[in-house]
């Protein structure tokens, strides 16, 4: 990935057409998450908020809105995107610890760090304290020392005092309980407006253990740099806009929520730890970073694609060298509808895929297709399911499964169950022949341009 840091990005956004910069006045209190939501669907352009109500910091967001910004990201069309994770997968980095920093030429500690002087947005209707979505959460293991580094969202509380949802088996859930074992304090820093890929690489269903800023390197083709914590004993990325360090007190658990979570839905207050704020450390000028989720589909969707889709890949293509392509709709939330394309190598293989693929990466729904499908287009993958599967023919359904956290639909029940549907045209059956219209590809291009502004 060609970005060493989230200003080198904005930069190729606004020179490729894909950022605008909003210089009319918006208040962090909903309205940034409006222009984001507004831009997710309409599948426009980043966005750059010069002017911010009540404060004299810009904002960024929508960075990540759908997901031509992110291949924008990782310079790559979608098979390109999910060959150049897997290849970093193959090549991670040990971070490169510097003595100074960008993210720290300015350094609040104490009173001095007072979280609600910066631009933290409120993003949905129900929420009632601004939230930090965007911020990876670094943080270690308090008996082996192993490192974590992943996107927990975190909701700010006062000037020092933020909470957090990180439950096990959620890697910073597991460090958490650990500490709380131990009755002792959690030490984190939380690195907002970090590099694409440092963002993408929390994005990783890396192993316990696993220190997923080694993948940033790998996806930068050079070690990540980082810098120590003034006040926290944990390294952070070296060219994040602001971090944010403090620690979690073992023993105190205070209301968090409501939250417009990536299902859709709100999730619940109920007691969750708290980070009592040592320090802030920022760039001279920061720009702070928003990040939306909610109804599919967000940049917080999009941020989990590709890493889905290259571990999926990855674990299937050896076992299954028919498959071709996999794909996390934004539909499923992205997690819970996994779409395959392959050329099925004798009968009953696009079912033993779905079957492998609802009992490993735990979908609530798999759907299985032939080569020539564009699962990235999910017209084109229903079409399939409705021309080719019959519901008492192509059905695989796996009951009493592991079910995603947050999916609303499980209810009081313990388990969830799986649902394939094997759409690939009946194994050895003469199909007939596609439908198809000559001579499009000669066609010029047919789009008007937009009135002027
Ligand atoms: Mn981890």
């Amino acid at each position: 990935m060609p970005f060493s840091d989230l200003r080198a990005f904005i930069a190729h956004l606004e020179r490729s057409g894909n950022l605008l910069r909003v210089k009319t006045e918006v208040d962090p209190r909903h309205e940034i998450a409006a222009y984001i939501r507004k831009t997710s669907d309409t599948r426009g352009p980043a966005l750059f908020f010069e002017r911010v109500k009540g404060y004299d910091m810009p904002v960024v967001g929508g960075l990540y809105a759908h997901r031509r910004l992110m291949l924008e990201a990782l310079d790559a069309d979608n098979a390109g995107a999910v060959a150049t994770y897997i290849e970093a997968l193959d090549n991670l980095l040990d971070p490169h610890r510097l003595a100074c920093a960008p993210c720290q030429e300015v350094v609040l500690e104490g009173p001095a760090a007072d979280l609600r002087t910066f631009p933290f947005s409120i993003y949905s209707t129900r929420d009632r304290s601004p939230f930090i979505t965007g911020g990876v959460v670094i943080s270690r293991d308090p008996e082996d020392g192993s490192k974590n580094a992943s996107i927990y969202r975190v909701e700010v509380k006062g000037a020092r005092h933020l909470g957090v949802l990180a439950e096990p088996p959620h890697h910073l859930g597991v460090h958490i309980q650990k500490a709380q074992a131990l009755g002792r304090p959690l030490e984190v820093a939380i690195a907002l407006g970090a590099a694409p890929a440092v963002l993408i690489a929390t994005q990783w269903q890396a192993a316990y253990g696993v220190d997923e800023l080694t993948l940033a390197g790998g996806l930068l083709g050079t070690p990540l740099d980082v810098v120590r914590g003034r006040t926290v004993d944990l390294d952070v990325p070296a060219t994040s806009e602001m971090i944010i360090e403090g620690r979690i007190m073992p023993g105190i658990r205070e209301p968090e929520g409501p939250f417009g979570e990536y299902t859709g839905y709100y999730t619940e207050v109920y007691p969750k730890p708290v980070i009592e704020v040592t320090a802030i450390t920022h760039r001279r000028t920061p720009i702070v970073q928003a990040v939306l989720t909610g109804m599919p589909t967000t940049e917080n969707h999009v941020l989990k694609m590709i890493p889905f889709e290259a571990s999926l890949y990855a674990m299937l293509k050896p076992r299954f060298p028919g498959v071709q392509a996999v794909h996390f709709p934004g539909a499923g939330g992205v997690g819970l509808f996994a779409a395959v394309a392959m050329r099925p190598r004798a009968p009953g293989e696009a079912r033993a895929v779905l079957a492998t693929i609802l009992s490993t990466q735990e979908p609530k729904l798999a759907v299985a297709v032939d080569d020539d499908v564009d699962i990235f287009d999910l017209e084109k993958l229903m079409w399939a399911v409705c021309m080719h599967a019959q519901a008492d023919r192509d059905l695989l359904m796996i009951p009493q499964l592991i079910h995603w956290q947050l999916d609303p639909s499980v209810l009081d029940r313990k388990l969830g169950a799986g649902l394939g549907i094997d759409a690939t045209r009946p194994w050895g059956e003469s199909f007939g022949d596609l439908v198809t219209v000559p001579g499009v590809e000669r066609v010029p291009d047919l789009s008007i341009s937009p009135p002027a502004r």
